[in-house]
């Protein structure tokens, strides 16, 4: 009995590391973070097809306190709105710091929730916003297979922002976001990119 007992915690044990093998982090994996996490990045993701019907970009990022208050959703805009900045992450820390007055948002302990990891470009606005952690879903290698979307390169990101007490949570829920992404190339929409 005590053996069948101790076998079955192992199965279940490894059964949890299955469904967070994938899920990575620049801190010891926190369940409740997680599973809320895993919430919020499901709702972007369901919501992608209705920002992307009116012209937005495929990426939808949300702005939370630590008591769970939602401060601001919004979703990429850089063709809708003509500025190569407007991916979803820097047009939803420009909302908030609008929404709240501010330049500095550090002293709000706010998270940030993106359907896609953040680019090149989003990962200097995210440190000099004063967020202080970030989740993704769908990786940056992902969205160049899918989209053929240039990510720019971002050497050791997770130990980098890890130093500046930014947590950092990926790969959240990366399948749901793929789908998103493939419905986006589906439909014939624009790609932008860098390169010429
Ligand atoms: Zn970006």
């Amino acid at each position: 009995m005590k053996r069948i007992i101790i076998f079955s915690i192992v199965l279940i044990l490894s059964a949890l590391n299955t469904v967070n093998a994938k899920v990575i982090s620049n801190e010891k994996i926190d369940k409740a973070k997680l599973d809320n996490a895993t919430k919020i990045i499901t709702e972007l993701q369901n919501d992608m097809k209705n920002y992307t019907k009116n012209g937005s970009g495929p990426f939808v990022a949300a702005i939370y306190d630590n008591k769970g208050n939602l401060i601001v959703k919004v979703a990429n805009s850089v063709v809708n709105e003509k500025c190569s900045h407007n991916h979803a992450e820097m047009n939803a820390i420009k909302a908030a710091e609008t929404k709240l007055n501010t330049y500095d948002l550090a002293k709000y302990n706010l998270s940030l929730y993106v359907t896609a990891e953040p680019c090149m470009m989003c990962i200097g606005g995210i440190m000099w916003s004063g967020i202080k952690a970030v989740y993704y879903g769908v990786p940056s290698k992902d969205v160049e297979n899918i989209t053929k979307f240039d990510e720019g390169f971002k050497p050791h990101w997770f130990k980098e922002f890890k130093k500046r007490g930014i947590i950092v949570y990926g790969n959240i829920e990366p399948e749901l976001g793929k789908q998103e992404l493939y419905r986006y190339m589906n439909e014939g929409k624009i790609i932008y990119k860098p390169e010429r």
